[in-house]
C-alpha cells in the first residue's frame, strides 16, 4: 500500500453494521461501532489495543457519524437509497451520470480542506464536516474512471453538504 499524496485525508467507510473502515493512514483499520454504547467500541490498531482508550480512527468514526444530523440514518443505506433520501424523488430509471457541477462543487471543498491544511489551519485529526465532504470528493475522483455512476453519488453527496452550508466559504474560488 501507497501513502497518497499529498496529504493523508483520514476517510470513513461504512462497511455495514457496526463496522467501519478507517483508511489513509499507515495502515487501514477496521472500527467496530456501537451506536447504542460508544465506550464500548473498539478499533484493531496498536493505539487502542495497548492504551484502551480512543484513537484517532474511532474518533474519525465519531465524526462521521455525527458530521452530518442524518449520518446515523444514512450510514446503514446504500449511496443510491441515501440520495434518493436526501433529495427526494425524480424516479429515475437510468444511472446517475457525473454532474459537473456537482464535482467541480467537491473538487474546490477537497482544495480547501488541502489548503487549510498546508496553511497550518488545520490537522489531518480535525473531524469536521469538511472533512467529510472531502473524503467523499476524494472518493470520487478515485472511482469516476471505472465506476462513473458510483462517483457521481459521492459528488452528488459532498456537494449537497456544501451547499447546505449556506456560508458557501469552501465554493470561493
Ligand atoms: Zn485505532
Amino acid at each position: 500500500m501507497t501513502t497518497r499524496a499529498p496529504a493523508a485525508l483520514l476517510r470513513v467507510i461504512s462497511l455495514g453494521g457496526a463496522a467501519y473502515e478507517v483508511s489513509g493512514g499507515e495502515r487501514v483499520h477496521r472500527v467496530t461501532w456501537i451506536e447504542d454504547d460508544p465506550g464500548r467500541s473498539s478499533c484493531d490498531c496498536a493505539d487502542f489495543e495497548y492504551r484502551g482508550h480512543q484513537c484517532k480512527h474511532l474518533k474519525a468514526t465519531a465524526a462521521f457519524r455525527a458530521a452530518d444530523p442524518q449520518a446515523a440514518l444514512l450510514d446503514p443505506l446504500s449511496a443510491d437509497e441515501t440520495l434518493k433520501l436526501i433529495n427526494p424523488p425524480a424516479p429515475r430509471t437510468t444511472l446517475r451520470a457525473i454532474d459537473p457541477e456537482e464535482r467541480a462543487i467537491a473538487v474546490r471543498a477537497l482544495e480547501g480542506w488541502r489548503r487549510e491544511l498546508a496553511a497550518g489551519k488545520r490537522t489531518i485529526y480535525d473531524f469536521d464536516l469538511l472533512w467529510r465532504v472531502a473524503g467523499e470528493a476524494q472518493r470520487g475522483l478515485e472511482l469516476e474512471d471505472l465506476q462513473p455512476n458510483a462517483a457521481a453519488e459521492r459528488f452528488a453527496l459532498a456537494a449537497h453538504w456544501c451547499r447546505q452550508r449556506a456560508s458557501g466559504r469552501w465554493d470561493a474560488a
